[in-house]
């Protein structure tokens, strides 16, 4: 059953591996005593069941073995444990094992746990809490990424409050993964053909719950020492190395799904790193069905999904026409497609020979689908892509959104889980959550300001700790370790805020006047504590100064109890911030934060947020749920560091302080129970995945099965459709427009002229663009015939409502048919005028 293992365990005892090799154990808590029990100070630094189990001496086993107690933990444990894979879950309910599809979720980072360290921030927490998400409610989504040697930085902070970067080596060995055994029965190993030579791709496999995580690594004896470190950093080396990064996670990626025989319907791409999927995909699959290359194209692309997390153009990966000109030759060959062409994709405009490379470009070509991560960045992505659909209109540009979501469970704390559970019962996140409000909003106020103060206690004395270890590893006197016990107080209003150090999040907003921050949190009667995280990426020289600014602040003598900045921000921190904290701050400058998903891990806690109204917060927001600075506009710093005080000031601070006789703040708590009750379901995962599977999957699922059966017969006759229209696109015009009213109704009729073109490969619209009080419109019009004398020439027609002028409207043709994704996948369209 397991590929390797690197001890015998006791017979009594054996279950314990099964447990410790499915990360379930990183969401469900029931286990934590058990593997305490072996090791608590192993426990406490490493929380990697997988490394306890290793290190256990043979003693403390043969221990384990006569404790009747634990024997008895273990088998209840394991029953229900087997009970959580065995259940018939959610999506088994909704699905027949015929219209049920597979999901491949390719992603550059997994932040699954920080025992398991591949990811540096948001975007791999997100796809760590997505495959939590899909084991929860049964969903067949497996993940794709790669396992780093080294993964992102460790941040260490010296006394002078600089930023130091360390690399710890992930020794796959006590990492909770197993190799991937192929069909041969082997360790499988995937063979990628680079110029001059071979390299050889290790694939690892975790268990997440019901779902698997595939993780391929190049640390292979047989490659060359560079391309042993292909896989070393996240985020680190050069262009060539990320652009190999994703050659092994894009093309390798889908090779481990076909060396499997895992068929899958639907690829998502999480963000554009593994876009070089779209190629593979196509690419396997002419060999497969016997097409063309573009043929194949069109049949794979309507599987694809890509989900951009960018919100400005320079945050796409892009390489230089050169490097992937040396990559792509065999590539071309086997394809028979032209270097120019295969450039053309990942282009601009595909005409412009010296534009580079851009992976975004490729996955928007890629994938018959595309989503944005909020409503903002929904319309902000449709403006950084629209050069893609030249002369179509912003608000058709195909560009969605479906807005992130966290996986609860992974953010609860003990406390609010007990809340939850008496309110909303044990299974409320196995499935759909729309029940959830009416329920946890009968939780009375005793109970929620208890639950708070719980939560505040734990957070204060896990900072103490935390900051008392890092000034141990500091090498600080015992003096100073000893002060680190002293921080803080469980009473006080406690505000949180870690991010990315990085200019645009804005981590000194609240910084930019000291001594106004300096008042607040040392008010006699209304004090106020500060917690801080964040890293600077390596090469960013401003995050490293803005962490020092705060580090200064920090050492203020005065200070010192009520502001600590906790180094090494991590998943861990993360989750003890979100459970304890009272507000949680985001300053981001709108709109640049694409989403932004700690805000949403304090929901389910009762902790309130104060954000910029940016990414989630800005479709999130009401008044009684929390509460916001900035507006419609691109951020202002000194108005908005003025308000995000004076909310402290005015509104914070007095609403948390003010008790009634038997000390609870009413109004504090009515807040965390409209905001837990009305926000928490809602930005749940759970809300996001079934937005991805009513809208994108379902869909993406139908046109891909439809497109390749009968010899991908539907997927041939479009490619044929795209080139006789593209062929003769620029012969189409029009005549003159006759606009007749007719009391309150508007006949509008124009000639049309199509060359070769057939009529029922296009579709003539009527468009009126939004103004003033109007929506923007378009309405299909209809042929009432030839024109005398002209071939494929008719007149189209339609007839309105008057309630605009006839000059608003304007005729256009567009290439269509019913079963194409449009325009993501033809973008041609004419217009009279
Ligand atoms: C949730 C999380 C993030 C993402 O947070 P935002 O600042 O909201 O983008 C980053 N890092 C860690 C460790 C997290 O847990």
């Amino acid at each position: 059953m397991y590929a390797f293992l690197p001890r015998e365990l006791p017979e009594q005892l054996s279950s314990l591996t099964e447990l410790a090799l499915n990360l379930r154990w990183t969401w469900n808590h029931a286990l934590d005593g058990l593997w305490k029990a072996i090791d608590p100070e192993l426990w406490e630094r490493t929380h990697n069941p997988w490394m306890i189990l290793q290190n256990a001496s043979q003693q403390c086993l043969d221990e384990l073995c006569r404790d009747a107690t634990f024997s008895q933990k273990l088998a209840h444990a394991i029953q229900e444990h087997r009970r959580y894979l065995e259940d018939t879950c959610w999506y088994a309910q909704q699905h027949t094992a015929s219209d049920s599809a597979r999901i491949a979720y390719f992603s550059m980072e997994f932040g699954l746990s920080e025992a398991f360290p591949l990811y540096a921030g948001g975007l791999g927490v997100l796809a760590g809490d997505y495959l939590k998400t899909a084991s929860d409610m049964g969903v067949p989504i497996l993940g794709v990424g790669l396992l780093y040697q080294e993964g992102y930085f460790r941040q260490n902070i010296d006394a002078g409050g600089r930023q130091h970067e360390a690399y710890p080596y992930n020794d796959p060995t006590s990492l909770p993964i197993q190799p991937t055994i192929g069909n041969e029965g082997a360790w499988l190993k995937i063979v990628l053909e680079l110029p001059g030579r071979t390299l050889y791709v290790r694939v690892w496999q975790a268990i997440v719950g019901r779902t698997r995580l595939y993780l391929l690594d190049s640390n292979d004896l047989r490659n060359g020492a560079g391309d042993r470190g292909i896989t070393a950093k996240l985020y680190g080396g050069g262009s060539e190395m990320r652009l190999l990064q994703e050659v092994v996670l894009g093309i390798g990626g889908w090779a481990v799904l076909d060396a499997l025989g895992l068929d899958v319907d639907v690829c998502h791409l999480n963000e554009g790193h593994a876009a070089l999927l779209v190629l593979e995909r196509a690419r396997r699959f002419m060999h497969k069905m016997d097409t063309s290359f573009w043929e194949a194209w069109w049949a794979t692309r309507a599987g694809n999904v890509f989900t951009t997390h960018t919100p400005v153009a320079a945050g796409f990966d892009s390489f230089s026409p050169t490097l992937i000109g040396k990559y792509a030759r065999d590539y071309l060959d086997d394809c028979h497609i032209s270097l120019r062409e295969l450039l053309a994709l990942g282009r601009r405009d595909p005409a412009d020979d010296d534009e580079p490379f851009n992976m975004a470009f490729l996955a928007l070509r890629g994938c018959a689908q595309c989503n944005a991560v909020s409503r903002l960045h929904g319309e902000v992505s449709r403006r950084l892509f629209s050069d893609l659909y030249p002369r179509w209109p912003l608000e058709e540009i195909p560009v969605g959104h479906v807005t992130n979501g966290v996986h609860v469970p992974s953010w609860d704390s003990v406390w609010s889980d007990h809340l939850w559970t008496s309110t909303c019962g044990k299974e409320r996140w196995l499935g759909t959550v729309e029940s959830l409000p009416g329920t946890v909003s009968n939780s009375d106020d005793m109970a929620l300001w208890t639950m708070a103060a719980e939560q505040r206690r734990d957070l204060v004395h896990y900072t103490r700790s935390r900051l008392a270890w890092h000034l141990g590893q500091r090498g600080e006197s015992a003096q100073q370790v000893e002060e680190a016990a002293q921080v803080l107080d469980p009473n006080c209003l406690t505000l949180g805020f870690a991010r990315r150090f990085t200019d645009y999040k804005r981590p000194n907003l609240l910084l930019h006047d000291p001594e106004r921050l300096t008042r607040l949190l040392t008010d006699e009667h209304h004090p106020v504590q500060l917690i801080i995280a964040g890293k600077a990426h390596p090469n960013d020289e401003q995050g490293k100064q803005l962490i020092q600014a705060w580090m200064e602040f920090v050492h203020r003598p005065n200070l010192r109890r009520h502001v600590v900045f906790l180094e090494d921000y991590d998943i861990e921190l993360a989750q003890h911030l979100v459970q304890g904290v009272d507000v949680w701050i985001n300053t981001p400058r709108r709109p640049w934060e694409a989403c932004g998903t700690s805000g949403m891990k304090v929901l389910v806690n009762g902790g309130l947020n104060l954000s910029e109204l940016d990414g989630w917060w800005a479709e999130a927001y009401q008044p009684a749920c929390g509460w916001a600075i900035g507006g419609d506009a691109p951020s202002d710093d000194m108005a908005d560091a003025e308000r995000l005080y004076s909310l402290l000031e005015a509104e914070v601070v007095p609403t948390f302080y003010t008790r009634d006789t038997q000390g609870i703040p009413r109004g504090w708590v009515q807040r965390m129970r409209a905001s837990m009750s009305q926000l928490g379901p809602q930005f749940s995962s759970n809300r996001m995945f079934l937005e991805y599977q009513d809208r994108y999957y379902q869909p993406a699922i139908q046109a891909f099965r439809l497109r390749s059966k009968d010899k991908a017969e539907l997927a041939r006759a479009l490619h044929a459709w795209q080139k006789a229209v593209a062929t003769g696109w620029d012969k189409i015009h029009f005549g003159t427009v006759d606009a007749k009213h007719d009391g309150d109704r508007l006949h509008i009729s124009v000639p049309v002229y199509l060359g070769e073109i057939a009529a029922e490969w296009v579709r003539v619209e009527l468009y009126c663009a939004l103004c003033d009080e109007h929506p923007a419109e378009c309405l299909p019009m209809n042929s009432v015939g030839p024109i005398t004398g002209a071939i494929q020439g008719y007149i189209f027609s339609i007839t309105v409502a008057a309630t605009r002028p006839a000059d608003h409207y304007t005729p256009r043709v567009r290439a269509w048919r019913p079963d194409a994704f449009l325009p993501a996948e033809n973008a041609l369209i004419a217009w009279q005028r």
